[in-house]
């Protein structure tokens, strides 16, 4: 494995591969659910890349940038174990000048959930993510459904700025209690982690209802919100279509259930594709 710090040695590492790419970006602090989303690309291209930045322009004033967990060392075992040909880990340097152009997000679907609590923050997403693509020259990129609006956002950027890349869409893993994993739980203790647990209960809680007939969207917020509880604050609840629309009725084949809620430190999401 080849590990680039500059955008030199990124291209000379991709000059000597011959045949499909398929690229995870990731900020690092790599778990299981990065590795399902490298295994993937792994078995369906010819090369992987993998990426490692923590992309400053998504993080907002205030928000987690400086104690971001960076963990370089057992990130690159990872990576080398699951046989990826070139690690890339820019500086921020390498990747931003001074002044720089900036990709804005539409301005309804960037703008709603994850992009009403962290204004901005989609736009410094597909920055960095255009940058990436384009450097890295992918076939197939992979991103998990977990951020379900950043990759609805970034398969609308593809189709908009008609970008020759597959993003392939990749499902939630989670611990084995139902936690969706996130490098942010690092920041939980124990106690604050079964707690956390109410937000796939809550989805869990949504699904039966749906399962049992009930799919007045209204109500089954009302019971997911007794549910989410445990949680320190709910930022938001939301049964949408998949084009983020809000839904009255629950439309199977066609619904996504999001949520977003601090417990302790982080600020956690979650979602469910009905
Ligand atoms: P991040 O390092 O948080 O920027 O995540 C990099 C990629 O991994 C993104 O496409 C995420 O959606 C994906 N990802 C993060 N956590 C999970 C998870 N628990 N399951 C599946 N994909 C995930």
């Amino acid at each position: 494995m080849i590990i680039a710090r500059t955008i030199a040695e990124l291209k000379e590492a991709k000059s000597a591969l011959q045949g499909t790419i398929g690229f995870v970006p990731t900020m690092g602090a790599l778990h299981k659910g990065h590795l399902s989303l490298i295994q993937q690309a792994k078995a369906e291209n010819d090369h992987l890349i993998v990426s490692i930045f923590v992309n400053p322009t998504q993080f907002l004033e205030g928000e987690d940038l400086d104690a971001y967990p960076r963990r370089e060392e057992a990130d690159r075992k990872i990576c080398e174990l699951a046989k990826a040909d070139i690690l890339f880990m820019p500086t921020v340097d390498q990747m931003y000048e001074h002044d720089e152009l900036s990709i804005g997000a539409p301005a309804i679907r960037g703008y709603i959930l994850e992009g009403q609590k962290r204004p901005g923050h989609f736009d410094g997403m597909l920055q960095i993510v255009m940058k990436l693509l384009n450097l890295t020259g992918a076939d197939n990129a992979y991103f998990g459904k977990k951020d379900a609006q950043q990759l609805a956002l970034i398969m609308q950027m593809v189709t908009n700025y008609f970008m020759d890349v597959k993003i392939i869409p990749c499902e939630i893993v989670r611990d084995e209690k139902g936690l969706a994993l996130s490098s942010r739980n690092a920041y939980m203790s124990e106690e604050e982690k079964v707690r956390a647990l109410c937000l796939s209960r809550s989805l869990k809680r949504a699904t039966k209802l749906i399962m049992g007939g009930k799919l007045d969207t209204v109500s089954i917020k009302e019971e997911m919100l007794e549910v989410l509880k445990e949680a320190d604050e709910v930022e938001y609840v939301a049964i949408v279509d998949r084009a983020f629309r809000p839904l009255e009725k629950v439309e199977l084949g066609n619904t996504m259930i999001l949520v977003a809620a601090w417990v302790g430190k982080p600020r956690l999401i979650d979602n469910i594709w009905i």
